[in-house]
């Protein structure tokens, strides 16, 4: 079993305090890996660092061009290591194998070639002001130091889509991966080390209050991205406040899935199923909520009650396997306690809601779970449960379909199953979040940006808002004209 430090400068250290955190498997519930617990004291060497490699060295005078050739790289490094990188995140949080390593031999790999791609194409503006006798001009300057904190369903897709555009833009980087999922993000920043100055990329692991809330409101940490609950997020916000540091918020969802009654029906199924189960739930846009035209709900649930139930839930390391675990006990926990609120507010299971403990796991799963008869003022209707648990809501209207999705303070993602792209569009513009899905479901791009409406966040991940989050503008005024006028002329 291996014990990791923190990674500063290019090297392990060891968590000041000497406390240490265990790593817990979700497929085995066995301990396999220890993290640093760190303090404020283990924030403060890794904000340093990064403050050091962002002020003097090899980072600080590197040309654009040089920084964008050396993200290329980092993509290329990622894309070879994936495979052990992936296997570490599998046994971290439970994620399929087969979730992970393609991303990240492609898609998560584009972050830092796109990225590496926009380094030097950073341009100002020439303002047309209109003052006789002055040139104005705008720079887009990194922040310096960002603190990066991130969840535990994705860790490695969450730290890659803020660590690319962050060290695209200049700045350099503190990552405070989830402690129940810290390890590929610190073998992340070893793969990198021969390849970044020391200092530009650190992570620092432990717990929200101790280590998280140090982060945020460390003086020399000038802006924050941050991917996790609202609640998390609130509380982030309101400390990095006291220091007046932007942020930028990736926050939670209860995405609509709303299905039109000219659709087809098996097809509707499949995107319906697809768009939830096969992370366990355990994705920020997984679209938990069914709004169905009357019509048709018996039977779109009964053929979404089909395609779950034949779900294989297993292992995430086996490649047969559907659907892997839940990421940790607490978690498994608060799902089944959601299922269990759900029952006494009144709503009627139709499908799983029971943990179930596949060969060789010691059972932190939870089985497709369906509910009918949903009231949209309960929580199963508006809070996250962010597992395996769908909730069908009938409409009988277009405009009732539309209010119903947006009857929610999140607004992250939603997905519209329609054979008529005129009503997709129509209901696309309506509805109140970041991501619309039309006829498929979780398909992303680095190119195109990704982000809350409402309570789920604000900023934007990918495409060049992203670039933009890290970046701030400062405007230059040049007097042309010649001589300055005295401001107390005498009579
Ligand atoms: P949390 O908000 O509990 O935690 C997220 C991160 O914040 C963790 O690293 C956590 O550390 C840290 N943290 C917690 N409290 C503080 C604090 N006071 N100061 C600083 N850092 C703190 O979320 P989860 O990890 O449970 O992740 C699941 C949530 O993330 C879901 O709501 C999901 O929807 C959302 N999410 C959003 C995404 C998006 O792009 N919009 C993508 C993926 C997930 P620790 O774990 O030690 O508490």
């Amino acid at each position: 079993m291996r014990t990791y430090g923190n990674w500063i400068d290019n090297r392990w250290a060891a968590p000041s305090e000497g406390a240490f955190i265990d790593s817990i498997d979700p497929t085995t519930g066995e301990v396999w890996a220890q993290i640093a617990g760190s303090t404020a004291v283990d924030v403060d060497s890794a904000v340093r660092a990064a403050r050091t490699a962002f002020t003097t060295g090899p980072w600080a005078s590197m040309r654009a061009a040089e920084r964008g050739k050396l993200l290329c790289r980092l993509g290329d490094r990622l894309a070879e290591r994936a495979d052990d990188l992936a296997a570490l995140e599998t046994r971290d949080n439970g994620k399929r194998t087969v979730d992970i390593l393609p991303g990240l031999q492609t898609w998560l790999a584009d972050s830092f070639w796109y990225y590496g791609g926009l380094a030097d194409k950073v341009a100002g503006d020439v303002l047309p002001v209109d003052v006789p006798g002055i040139f104005n001009y705008t720079r887009r300057e990194p922040f310096g130091v960002v603190g990066c904190i991130t969840a535990w369903n994705s860790p490695l897709l969450i730290a890659i889509w803020k660590i690319a555009p962050a060290l695209a833009a200049g700045n350099t980087v503190v990552v405070k991966p989830s402690e129940h999922a810290s390890v590929s993000t610190l073998a992340l920043a070893e793969v990198f080390a021969d390849l970044l100055p020391p200092g530009v990329l650190n992570v620092v692991t432990g717990f929200g209050d101790r280590c998280g809330e140090p982060l945020v409101g460390h003086e020399d940490v000038r802006m924050v991205s941050f991917t996790g609950s609202v609640p998390g997020g609130r509380k982030v916000a309101e400390v990095a406040s006291r220091t007046v540091t932007p942020t930028v918020m990736e926050l939670g969802g209860k995405s609509p899935q709303i299905v039109f009654a000219d659709v087809d029906l098996d097809d509707a199924a499949h995107g319906v199923a697809m768009g939830l189960f096969p992370p366990a739930g355990q994705s920020c846009v997984a679209g938990s909520r069914l709004i169905v035209h009357r019509s048709i709900q018996d039977e779109l649930v009964e053929r979404i009650a089909t395609v779950a139930a034949s779900a294989r839930l297993g292992a995430p390391t086996d490649p047969a396997t559907q659907i892997g675990p839940l990421a940790n006990e607490p978690h498994f926990r608060r799902v089944l306690e959601s299922i269990a609120r759900a029952e006494r507010e009144g709503a009627r299971r139709v499908l799983g809601g029971s943990p179930v403990t596949p060969e060789g796991t010691c059972g932190w799963f939870v089985e497709p779970t369906i509910f009918v008869d949903v009231d949209s003022a309960s929580d199963l209707f508006r809070e996250e449960v962010f597992g395996p648990v769908l909730a069908v809501v009938p409409f009988d209207d277009e405009d009732e379909a539309i209010a119903l999705a947006n009857d929610t303070s999140y607004g992250l993602a939603a997905g519209i199953w329609t054979d008529d792209q005129l009503k997709a569009m129509r209901v696309a513009d309506a509805i109140e979040a970041g991501t619309v899905y039309v006829n498929n479901y979780f398909t992303s791009a680095t190119q195109s940006p990704v982000g809350g409406y409402k309570q789920s966040g604000y900023g934007r991940e990918n495409g060049t808002a992203a670039l933009d989050a890290f970046l701030q503008i400062k405007s230059v005024w040049l007097n042309t004209a010649p001589g300055i006028a005295n401001p107390f002329p005498q009579e």
